[in-house]
């Protein structure tokens, strides 16, 4: 049965897609709305693409939600559902429609391939969208419009639907290791260690070709079975462990994550904690999924990842946890 609130959403996500139709068409016109011979697009042009329009679009609405406390279950399901298939899916089926939501270039492929082969307008354009949602916060583009972090989400939600015990698992040990993964793709993809020759030429290869849970998207199948395997084994893992941890890909292998972290501790909104009331009761943090909310009752400078879940606002009975401004 469909919801009042489902129904409040749908029209919300209606209100903002059409809203962002005059720019898309601005952006259109700019670009020779697809005639003749184009120049390379500029900043403003890719960034006026649908893909990126209705990135910031979600994510603003999103923000509403969270900081009006307003965000819920029945909310979040069509929300992550839509930034699955826009962002995922939707370029796979071949329509006109959804030409503008290719994946490309993905959120690791914006960050490794630009430090490999030298920055490019859309690449950079993908890491400003990353790097200003995560500085709004609290974390907007990984929990909300990746798809990536949005399947994750759904499937930890239904984990949870199906009775499902997931492990926490420690913060400095993932943390570790998406710090080593990071080291061994700077030295073994820039010095070139990890390459390949073409046409009598050393290419470097991106470490993160072989773990790229983005390439599962991209439903085409590859020339060989190990070509298969590289492509699709690291997203159908993600999915699988996701069931029994949360949100594993983000949390151990992808750079954005880390990249995200970093800037996620300087960010304007955030989950804060109202001072002196909290009892310690550790309800927030026995029910939350990620090892966050335990340095956030803390108040420890350095975070782990909050993805704004919403799980630890919603359980704090005396209502101490909330989306606000940082220090407020
Ligand atoms: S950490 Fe990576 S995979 Fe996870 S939500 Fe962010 S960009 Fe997506
Ligand atoms: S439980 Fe709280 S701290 Fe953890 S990801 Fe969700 S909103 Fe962030």
């Amino acid at each position: 049965m469909i919801t009042k609130r489902i129904k409040s959403v749908g029209v919300l996500l209606t209100v903002a897609c059409l809203s962002s139709l005059p720019v898309m068409a601005f952006a259109q016109e700019r670009t020779g709305g697809g005639r003749g011979q184009q120049a390379a697009p500029d900043f403003i042009q890719v960034l006026l693409r649908p893909k990126f329009i209705t990135m910031l679009v979600i994510a603003g609405l999103v923000l509403v939600l969270l900081l009006t406390r307003k965000m819920n279950n029945k909310l979040k399901v069509p929300i992550l559902l839509l930034s699955t298939f826009l962002y995922g899916i939707s370029a796979n089926l071949g329509l006109k429609l959804f030409a503008g939501f290719s994946m490309h270039p993905s959120p690791i492929c914006a960050a490794t391939k630009s430090i490999l082969y030298g920055f490019r307008i859309p690449m950079i354009v993908t890491l400003a969208v990353i790097l200003f949602l995560t500085l709004v916060g609290p974390k907007l583009f990984c929990g909300w419009v990746c798809p990536v972090g949005a399947i994750q989400e759904l499937i930890a939600m239904l984990a949870d639907k199906a009775k499902i015990k997931r492990k926490k698992l420690n913060f400095r040990l993932t943390q570790s290791i998406r710090v080593l993964i990071f080291i061994a793709f700077i030295f073994l993809s820039l010095t070139a260690t990890l390459h390949t020759v073409s046409n009598g030429q050393v290419v470097a290869l991106s470490l993160y070709d072989y773990i790229n849970a983005f390439h599962g998207y991209e439903m085409s199948l590859q020339p060989t079975f190990v070509d298969n395997v590289v492509h699709f084994l690291p997203f159908v893992l993600t999915l699988i462990f996701a069931f029994v941890t949360y949100r594993p890909f983000c949390y151990i292998i992808c750079p954005i994550g880390l990249i995200t972290n970093v800037v996620e501790q300087i960010a304007l909104f955030r989950v804060v904690k109202k001072k002196d009331a909290c009892t310690d009761c550790q309800d927030c943090v026995s029910k939350s999924p990620c090892p966050t909310t335990a340095e956030i009752l803390k108040e420890s400078v350095l975070k782990p990842d909050c993805f704004s879940c919403t799980v630890c606002t919603r359980s704090c009975s005396l209502d101490l946890l909330r989306f606000g401004l940082k220090n407020k």
